[in-house]
């Protein structure tokens, strides 16, 4: 771990030039053709005057081009600043504020967008993918036949500044350093347990770490990744059946949206052995291992922490495992001091392994100091470990509800009144009640063809939940609004005390 990712690159291309790395919709990219396109868009970048530790802001939806430009910054010691292609308006104008990058690559159907924010500064190079006629085409970059010469950054030079999904507050610019990169990539290694020939399907973007990291492992591992533009529930196993996938990667409701896909003949018919991530509700554990015969490793993570922190590769169905081995995991009361065995409190992080934990917030020094504390990471969210030591995930701190003098984690309540049938997603925040208390308010997106009925949906949440943590006023709303990584905007539901009592 002396090296960042870079080297191993560069090593990985020399010897194995003929070597796939990723297939994307069916196109094969090798390392040689990798190698020389990011040479390519290293050199030109270079030209036009970036210098190492400049930030160049990346809106792309995954495609080849992607992974060149990627190890073409790596190479230039340029710092990737991603942004979500669904990103918009004041978020978008945020990070481009905050991140103040000397280059802009984007699909040329956001120019528009990135315009309408006006933060970008009159003579930024602003580089277009898919327009033949734009002065400055990322596939010239990618064409061009320019060596690049120069050492590679050093291990603890910053790779990509992520922007955290802004779910409790404005995001927070996390600097990844090209070791913390590498180490993301061999989490992943351990966690998927990958062997020589394996196949890694992607269908996430590249803009999150989750997505990020998994450009690592072909240099890590002789896998290689097949590469979708996005998630489609009903091609889902055809597209694996099509690469020969091994692995794949979840999010949040992913396995819950596949397992709901009508029953198949086929459905234990393809390569996957293991499925790594992070969200799957205990309800979808069994039947989705069972009905796809597909093992699960839940995990726990944040971008601060190098994506991966524990990981449950022993099937205990709801919890999320142990800490990879350069982590170690405390739980910490409001004093600082450790809790009783089996009781909860802030999940905090350490390790000795440099590049593990991140060393700070991009240009927000409250939020890093908030963040680091004796060298360790305060994670901000709520965890209890169970008699064998393995850790279970409550929610977010700050996302709880003071109700009936007990702290309610929102994404407990979340979490059971999801499973009834007429809820397709939810949400919860606390409402003004007595003086220093809070009642719970529920907000419910209903099932597409179901009819929700409310004083019905309070009963059965009453036998569900305990009696503190049993929303008193319900309210149905036709959509939610989210973060451009689908998270729900709390802070834009409504706190009036509308909708049913209880
Ligand atoms: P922000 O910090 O701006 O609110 P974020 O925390 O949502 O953004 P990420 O770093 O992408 O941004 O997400 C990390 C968080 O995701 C963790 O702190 C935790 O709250 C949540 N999380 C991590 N693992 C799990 C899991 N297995 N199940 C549910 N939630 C999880
Ligand atoms: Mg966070």
């Amino acid at each position: 771990f002396e090296e960042g990712f870079v080297r191993l690159f560069t090593q990985a291309a020399r010897t194995g030039r003929a070597r796939l790395f990723a297939r994307f919709n069916g196109e094969a990219l090798s390392f040689a053709t990798l190698d020389r396109q990011s040479d390519g868009v290293a050199a030109e970048l270079r030209r036009l005057g970036l210098k190492p530790g400049d930030r160049v802001a990346l809106m792309l939806r995954n495609s080849p081009l992607v992974l060149s430009t990627l190890f073409g910054l790596a190479k230039a010691g340029l710092v990737w600043v991603p942004i979500n292609a669904q990103q918009r308006g004041e978020g978008l104008r945020y990070i481009l504020e905050h991140s103040e990058p000397g280059a802009i690559v984007a699909e040329a159907e956001f120019l528009p967008v990135i315009a309408e924010t006006g933060a970008v500064p009159a003579g930024t190079p602003l580089i277009v993918q898919g327009d033949p006629s734009a002065a400055l085409r990322l596939e010239t970059l990618l064409e061009s036949d320019a060596a690049f010469e120069e050492a590679p950054p050093a291990p603890d030079d910053t790779f990509a500044i992520m922007y955290t999904s802004g779910t409790t507050g404005r995001p927070k610019g996390v600097l990844v350093s090209h070791r913390m990169m590498r180490l993301a990539g061999e989490a992943v290694a351990r966690v998927s347990a990958a062997r020589d020939g394996d196949v890694l399907f992607v269908w996430e973007p590249l803009y999150h770490i989750g997505g990020a990291q998994m450009i690592v492992m072909p240099l890590i591992r002789a896998v290689s990744l097949a590469m979708v533009d996005r998630f489609s529930a009903s091609r889902f196993w055809d597209q694996v059946r099509e690469y020969g996938a091994t692995h794949i990667h979840y999010l949040g409701g992913i396995l819950q949206i596949l397992l709901k896909q009508p029953v198949s003949p086929r459905d234990h018919d393809h390569p996957v052995r293991i499925a790594w991530g992070g969200g799957c509700p205990k309800e979808t554990w069994t039947p989705f291992e069972e009905r796809f015969g597909v093992q699960i490793r839940e995990c726990y993570g944040m971008t601060e922490a190098s994506s991966i922190t524990t990981c449950n590769d022993e099937g205990v169905v709801g919890a999320v495992g142990r800490p990879m081995p350069w982590f170690s995991v405390e739980l910490l009361d409001g004093a600082g001091k450790p809790v009783p065995q089996g009781e909860r409190g802030e999940i905090v992080v350490r390790t000795d392994r440099p590049g593990a934990i991140f060393a700070g917030y991009f240009r927000n020094p409250e939020a890093t100091a908030r963040a680091l504390k004796d060298g360790a990471l305060r994670t901000g969210d709520l965890g209890s470990l169970d008699d064998n030591g393995t850790l279970l995930f409550h929610g977010r701190m700050t996302d709880s509800v003071r109700c009936k003098g007990e702290n309610v984690s929102a994404w407990e309540v979340e979490h059971v009144a999801a499973t009834h049938p007429s809820v397709e997603d939810c949400a919860i925040i606390g409402v003004a009640a007595d003086v220093g208390e809070q009642d719970i308010k529920l907000f419910v997106k209903p099932k597409a063809g179901t009819t929700l009925d409310i004083p019905s949906l309070s009963g059965w949440l009453g036998k569900q939940l305990a009696p503190y943590q049993n929303p008193r006023y319900i309210a149905v709303v036709e959509e939610f609004e989210r973060t451009p990584s689908q998270r729900i905007m709390k802070h834009k539901l409504s706190p009036a005390l509308d909708g049913c009592w209880d």
